[in-house]
């Protein structure tokens, strides 16, 4: 059977992880190529070994603008070109209030969830017209649109990203390039524990509590996985989306739009 992303080649940064790895898995089986970026090279290289031929893991801290170009080069120089851009790799912080802002705070969270996804695309775009069009999907979250799911220069960051991939949809429209967000809600992965530093264990145990008390609060009562998110942006990188340019798809299990119906 045909894969949705046969011929497609796709680059998906904080792929060693959580809703990135989820994302590498799905799109190999719709029949993607895949660049995967992150900087836990064991687990990269253990991702290119899985899927060997068509998952190659590049080390890029996407923090660093000449790893980014680098990573985007290979999807080219590997795979002939680039289609997919999932800027997706992010991590959160403690800053929660406003008194417990830093400027190095401030500046390390931004580096990586804001202006990534800037240098992401402006780097992607170039190879994205070569091939005459392409898709890139920005991983934003619930954070962004209410108060009351993150840390302060986190969920300010994520607004951005929303806001940047409107500004982005309407420049590159006329290159064929299309540019979407996703608001993932609650997904049980090492983010919480990561922004915390904790051992694994104590993270993922985290993971599967947030998820759990999500679930909870949810009209969906379900614990959102990274699974829930990747079919999102497999949707958005596939050709089903053609018509689909500067929206923000929330994938959160009805969380933000309150309420709990009986199923
Ligand atoms: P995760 O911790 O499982 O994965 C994040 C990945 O990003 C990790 O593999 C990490 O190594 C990588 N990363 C961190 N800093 C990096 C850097 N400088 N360069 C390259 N890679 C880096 O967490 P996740 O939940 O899968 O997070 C993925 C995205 O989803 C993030 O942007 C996060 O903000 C967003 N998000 C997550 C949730 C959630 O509930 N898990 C909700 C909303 C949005």
């Amino acid at each position: 059977m045909a894969g949705r992303l046969d011929g497609k080649v796709a680059v998906i940064t904080g792929a060693a992880s959580g809703i990135g790895l989820g994302t590498v898995e799905l799109f190999a089986a719709e029949g993607a190529r895949v660049v995967a970026c992150d900087i836990q090279d064991e687990k990269g290289r253990m991702l290119e070994q899985r899927f060997k031929g068509q998952v190659r893991y590049a080390h890029c801290d996407v923090t660093q603008e000449a790893d980014i170009a680098a990573a985007l080069g290979l999807a080219k120089s590997e795979f002939g070109g680039l289609d997919v851009l999932f800027n997706n790799a992010g991590i959160s912080d403690r800053m929660t209030s406003i008194a417990e802002v830093t400027t190095e705070g401030w500046d390390w969270i931004f580096s990586i969830l804001v202006r990534a996804v800037a240098l992401g695309m402006k780097h992607a775009a170039p190879l994205m017209i070569e091939r005459g069009g392409g898709s890139i999907i920005n991983t934003a979250s619930i954070a962004g649109l209410q108060a009351g799911y993150g840390p302060i220069a986190y969920s300010t960051a994520k607004a951005g990203v929303i806001h940047m991939s409107r500004v982005a949809a309407a420049q590159l429209s006329p290159q064929k390039i299309r540019v979407n967000a996703i608001c993932p809600g609650l997904i049980a992965t090492s983010i919480f524990g990561a922004s915390f530093g904790l051992p694994r264990e104590v993270a993922d145990q985290m993971a599967a509590m947030v998820a759990a008390n999500g679930a909870k609060a949810q009209p969906i009562p379900k614990a959102g996985v990274p699974d829930d998110i990747a079919k999102a942006a497999l949707y958005l990188a596939s050709d089903d989306s053609l018509f689909v340019s500067g929206t923000h798809l929330v994938v959160d299990g009805g969380i933000t739009v309150g309420g709990r119906h009986s199923w």
